[in-house]
């Protein structure tokens, strides 16, 4: 019982822990002990505990993987380390009052920081396989599953210390879906080199490698918000009203902002805890022409960048 107690207080100590590889693999030997022990004395109450503190460390641990893949600028990888911090939350929650008790675990920050990072990222295009399962096994007893024949063990409910799901049996795919909205946020379509079959990664990552370099640690409390601004036209001198419209919204000026006083860009604000605001401005990938760079508003600074697209 004393191992219990210091796999919480370090699950707890989520600041000062050293998140290496031998560090978590340790605390995830000691669960796994812990398991099998409450198991064997068929003590399912702590069973089903040490899959909550398993779980726990499973967010973190993705949640930290995360942020070490956007700082080595591997950011796909970030994105799926990303998922796999919301899918544990998810599992969680259905057990754990993520709010209310996660606090010392530092759950809340972490769901927090893991949505706002997921809203940030470039605007993914998604496949989605949708497929007909005709039979599917329980996890926990291993019989088929048929609408005729239940096991009797629930679905996402914890046996000694393991979340019972579905095994998928016999099934064929039925449709391939394109989409911004998947189950499975990992299947991103990405462009191919056509001699090579390698993958390219075409997406806009600005937004993601502007606010990586803005956090120093895992349990850094961020926030931001987009804001816009009217720009007055006397500041695009060049500006033609056939031209792609600054504001970004991918219109030809007079179709866009040109019957407005000025034109309208949005930027992004970023605060941490110690209330300093950084300021974002996204760039469009062929920057052709930089007219405009200084501040127009005696509080806001604003960093816009006039560009035409060809
Ligand atoms: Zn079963
Ligand atoms: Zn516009």
């Amino acid at each position: 019982m004393n191992e219990f107690e210091a796999v919480v207080n370090k699950l707890k100590d989520f600041k000062n822990r050293l998140h290496n590889q031998e560090e978590e693999d340790e605390i995830s030997k000691i669960l796994l002990r812990l398991r099998e022990y409450f198991v064997n004395l068929n003590d399912k109450k702590n069973a089903k505990e040490v899959w909550r503190l398993h779980t726990i460390q499973l967010i973190q641990r993705h949640y930290v993987n995360a942020l070490k893949c956007m700082k080595r600028k591997q950011l796909y990888e970030g994105w799926c380390f990303l998922e796999l911090a919301e899918k544990n939350l998810e599992y969680l929650s259905d057990h754990f009052n993520i709010e209310e008790q996660g606090g010392s675990f530092f759950l809340p920050l972490i769901k927090k920081q893991v949505q706002q990072f997921q809203e940030l990222y470039p605007d993914y295009w998604f496949h989605s396989t949708g497929t007909d399962v005709k039979t599917s096994r329980c996890s926990i007893c291993d019989e088929i599953i048929t609408p005729r024949n239940h096991c009797g063990h629930e679905l996402r409910e914890i046996y000694d210390g393991f979340r019972c799901v579905r095994i998928p049996q016999d099934f064929k795919p039925v449709h391939i879906t394109i989409t911004k909205y998947p189950y499975w946020k990992y299947r991103v379509i990405f462009d191919q080199n056509e001699e090579t079959g390698e993958t390219i990664d075409n997406y806009d990552y600005s937004i993601v490698n502007y606010l990586i370099e803005l956090i120093s640690n895992c349990y850094e409390d961020w926030n931001y918000k987009w804001e816009e601004i009217t720009i007055p036209y006397s500041e695009f001198k060049d500006l033609e009203k056939v031209d792609y419209c600054p504001c970004l919204s991918g219109k030809k000026n007079l179709e866009c902002c040109a019957e407005k006083d000025g034109i309208l860009m949005t930027y992004i604000e970023f605060w941490k805890d110690s209330s300093k605001i950084y300021k974002y401005q996204r760039k469009p990938k062929k920057l052709y022409k930089v007219v405009l760079k200084r501040g127009t508003h005696p509080i806001i600074v604003v960093k816009a960048e006039l560009f035409y697209i060809d």
